[in-house]
């Protein structure tokens, strides 16, 4: 079933719903399960699987040669996406780049998903390769999501890159894209950033979820923001819970997003991680709750890869 489809059964409820990120290469399904398991009783109506790109890393030779190969450290979103829909019944939604995918490749890689029964997908760019200051598309790829979602939109059309393609079927693909309310790292304003969210929902997303914040207030203005511009489609709140004092300057390092001083002076005087563990749990506790009172679609939490702290929150709140 479609994430437009749940919401509207949903009829107004908030639901629960989270991400994970594929394991390490080397790494079991087993351990993808172990996280989700505890998590299923909050009935999600879909799981979120990230899609991570390339790296390029440096091999020793020997008498100081270094050898650049390209790796990819989390592969298997789409077998992931496979096995979550296969033992647990629930959509899983693969998320899908322009980064390091040529149009063919990405074409190549929804028809994978559509013959899979994945009838849901997250749009986005991706990051710049680690090496690179910039993001770089593919010589044939694309360089925004918006022009991915008309990709995506084109094929629940039945239009192929190849157009001798006759009666070509059609996907059917809900298509969900990235919202920042704090704006995205390289947008010159958060106007300027509506102005493209815009033009990706014009395109055919159907949803936006939002980058994680910690500041209610700050999703509260996008959504108004985002209204005034036309913006009318769903924005679920994605969430995320402090869970390490490092995360005080990682978070806003690798997502730019602020935390707010309350919380900042909490993590600040807490002795061991376990208490910060318990500081970010309560502090997601209460945005959760308001968000909730103020009747979001769902509430989207980023697991990173654990899930006791999500199950702690998932219990105080569903
Ligand atoms: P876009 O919408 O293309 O926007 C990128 C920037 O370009 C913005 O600043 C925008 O304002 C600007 N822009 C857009 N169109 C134009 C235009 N036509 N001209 C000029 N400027 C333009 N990354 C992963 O690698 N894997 C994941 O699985 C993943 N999942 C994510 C899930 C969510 C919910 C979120 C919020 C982010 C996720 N990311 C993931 C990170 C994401 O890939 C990065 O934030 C990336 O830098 C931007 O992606 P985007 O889809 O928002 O890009």
């Amino acid at each position: 079933m479609k994430v437009i489809e749940h919401l509207e059964k949903a009829n107004g409820a908030s639901l629960f719903s989270f991400e994970i990120l594929p394991p390490l290469k080397g790494d079991t399904i087993e351990s993808i399960f172990k996280n989700i398991d505890p998590l299923m009783e909050f009935n999600p109506p879909f799981i979120d699987v990230t899609y991570h790109r390339e790296e390029y890393v440096y091999k020793e030779l020997g008498d100081g040669l270094l050898k650049k190969q390209v790796v990819k450290k989390r592969p298997g979103t789409v077998g992931i996406c496979a096995a979550i829909q296969n033992k647990y019944q629930v959509d899983a939604i693969p998320h899908i780049l322009c980064g390091g995918f040529t149009k063919e490749d990405t074409e190549n890689f929804l028809i994978d998903l559509d013959f899979l029964g994945i009838d849901n997908v997250v749009a986005l760019r991706g990051d710049a390769v680690k090496s690179e200051t910039y993001f770089k598309p593919e010589k044939d790829g694309h360089a925004y999501a918006s022009e991915l979602v008309t990709q995506i939109e084109n094929l629940n059309k039945g239009r192929y890159l190849d157009d001798d393609l006759q009666n070509s079927s059609k996907t059917d693909f809900c298509i969900g894209v990235a919202g920042y309310p704090e704006k995205h790292m390289e947008a010159p304003s958060l106007d300027s950033d509506i102005h493209f969210l815009k033009k990706k929902i014009k395109n055919g997303a159907n949803y936006v979820i939002t980058q994680m914040f910690f500041d209610n207030q700050k999703y509260f203005e996008f959504v108004e923001k985002c209204r005034e511009e036309g913006i009318t489609v769903p924005i679920i709140p994605g969430l995320k819970p402090i869970s390490t004092k490092k995360q005080l300057n990682l978070i806003p390092h690798r997502f730019k997003v602020d935390l707010p001083d309350a919380l900042v002076k909490e993590v600040v005087n807490c002795k061991s991680n376990a208490e910060v563990r318990q500081v970010g749990v309560e502090w997601c506790i209460a945005q959760s709750k308001e968000l909730q009172q103020k009747g979001v679609p769902i509430l989207h939490y980023y697991s990173m890869g654990r899930s006791t702290n999500i199950q702690k929150i998932a219990e105080a709140v569903f």
